[in-house]
């Protein structure tokens, strides 16, 4: 869309007020509100906001940012009125002498793209984002009670979830998304919505859409929605699984019918890459503490540096289709990532091992939830991180993802990932009590 077609757009749906939106490092959506008479002025770049009250973007001292909205993400919101509608703008952040903000993640996402780029490759990205829903009490406070019994695909018995999920999906579908799969999880109360794959940059918009639609409609609903990676002990967490391919051109660059599982030394260089940087990635992949709680044995979320091409357990799997679908799904992102900055991630992890032909370990086809340690040491096989300060040790001697981060926005998300890992680490908690209060 141009921005003609976008303020013709505005007028012929009514609309109001238009959000313009972007990411904090935190993977945290952000808007502006303005109302349709400023839009011809913010479609030009010419509207200004404070920077420095958005944790990680910049010092108080020069905390003038531009945002630049992308037309191509205008949307209506169908659950607001038709009358006086709502619309969103996804923008750019800029810095007042006209070059791109080194601390907007979207930024950091389009430079790895142009990376790939100059390589002759084009990403495409299919998530698949879990979450929960959960009843609020009285007061409109979440809890962490789910009434629905239900599990894996089952149909009956029709809960509130299900009514919420249709919901979501109608009103996803309404936005433009193309649903490809919507199904209740493992988990009670866990659900699973599926959209078809795009390229990077439009699939990491997407993700943030998506999470701020399933909340709004679950809102609606009576009901909360969360993205956390591990709301309950002893079930299923949510992931985010990120099923990844290359194209040259119009053909998928995994693909080849002669290679090993018909895949291509280009897709095995790739996940070689993805192996390689899987430990210092997880500290963006799996930003949370909590994060580190879904990554352990029993759970269907991976906890070692494995590939292949048929078992759950590994951290990269194959997936069976072949030809154009032939694609690495990466099994140990969270709803929690900063979408911009884990896709960016992982293309940069792929990428460094095409360069620098980088030969995965032999596949493992075991399930390795059940090795022993001792196989494992023998196979070589590493383990994932065991806590976010584990990662972020890792991240730190990275030099790949570093320089994909930048310095901004490496030392930002360093600075506010170690406080949250400290308030963490010195809180006392109820685990704690219940186990040393009387023992001691
Ligand atoms: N919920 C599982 C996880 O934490 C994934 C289940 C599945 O294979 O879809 O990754
Ligand atoms: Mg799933
Ligand atoms: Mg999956």
């Amino acid at each position: 869309m141009t921005k003609q077609e976008v303020l013709e757009k505005a007028k012929e749906l009514n609309v109001k007020f238009v959000r313009l939106q972007f990411t904090d490092i935190f993977g945290v959506l952000k808007n502006v509100a303005i109302t349709t008479e400023q839009l011809e002025k913010a479609l030009d770049g010419e509207l200004m906001f404070d920077g420095s009250s958005i944790q990680g973007f910049t010092r108080i001292e020069e905390s003038d940012m531009y945002l630049r909205p992308d037309p191509d993400t205008f949307i209506v919101f169908p659950w607001r009125p038709k009358d006086g509608a709502v619309a969103r703008l996804i923008c750019d952040v800029y810095k007042p002498d006209g070059n791109p903000f080194e601390g907007d993640p979207r930024y950091i996402l389009k430079k790895v793209i142009a990376e790939a780029a100059e390589l002759g490759y084009r990403m495409y990205v299919g998530p698949e984002a879990e979450f929960f829903l959960f009843l609020v009490d009285e007061e409109g406070k979440p809890t962490t009670i789910t009434h629905d019994k239900a599990g894996y695909f089952d149909l009956t018995p029709v809960d509130l979830g299900e009514n919420a999920r249709r919901d979501m999906v109608l009103t996803l579908e309404q936005m433009g998304f193309e649903i490809e799969a919507s199904h209740h999880e493992v988990a009670p109360g866990q659900h699973e919505i599926d959209f078809k794959y795009s390229d990077a940059l439009d699939v990491a918009d997407k993700i943030m859409t998506f999470k701020f639609v399933v909340r709004t409609i679950a809102q609606r609903h009576g009901l909360h929605a969360t993205f956390m990676p591990k709301p309950i002990f002893g079930i299923n967490g949510s992931g985010m699984h990120m099923n990844q391919s290359l194209f040259k051109g119009d053909q998928n660059a995994f693909f080849d019918p002669n290679g090993y599982k018909q895949l291509s030394q280009e897709a095995l260089y790739y996940i070689g890459g993805l192996l390689k940087h899987a430990r210092a990635l997880a500290a963006i992949t799996n930003p949370t503490v909590n994060s580190y709680k879904r990554l352990v044995p029993g759970y269907e979320a991976p906890v070692y540096l494995a590939w292949s091409a048929a078992n759950r357990s590994a951290l990269c799997r194959i997936p069976a289709k072949r030809g154009a679908s032939t694609r690495v799904e990466l099994r140990n992102p969270d709803p929690s990532c900063n979408p911009y900055l884990a896709i960016a991630g992982a293309l940069a992890a792929g990428l460094d091992g095409i360069k620098n032909k980088i030969q995965p370990p032999a596949e493992t086809s075991a399930n390795i939830y059940h090795m022993d340690a001792a196989t494992r040491a023998a196979e070589g096989i590493q383990s994932l991180p065991a806590n976010l300060k584990e990662a972020l040790d890792e991240l730190q001697n990275d030099e790949v993802l570093k320089d994909m981060l930048g310095e901004h926005v490496y030392s930002k998300f360093m600075e506010g990932k170690l406080q949250e890992w400290d308030e963490y680490r010195t809180k006392v908690t109820e685990w704690e009590i219940e186990k040393y209060l009387t023992t001691y």
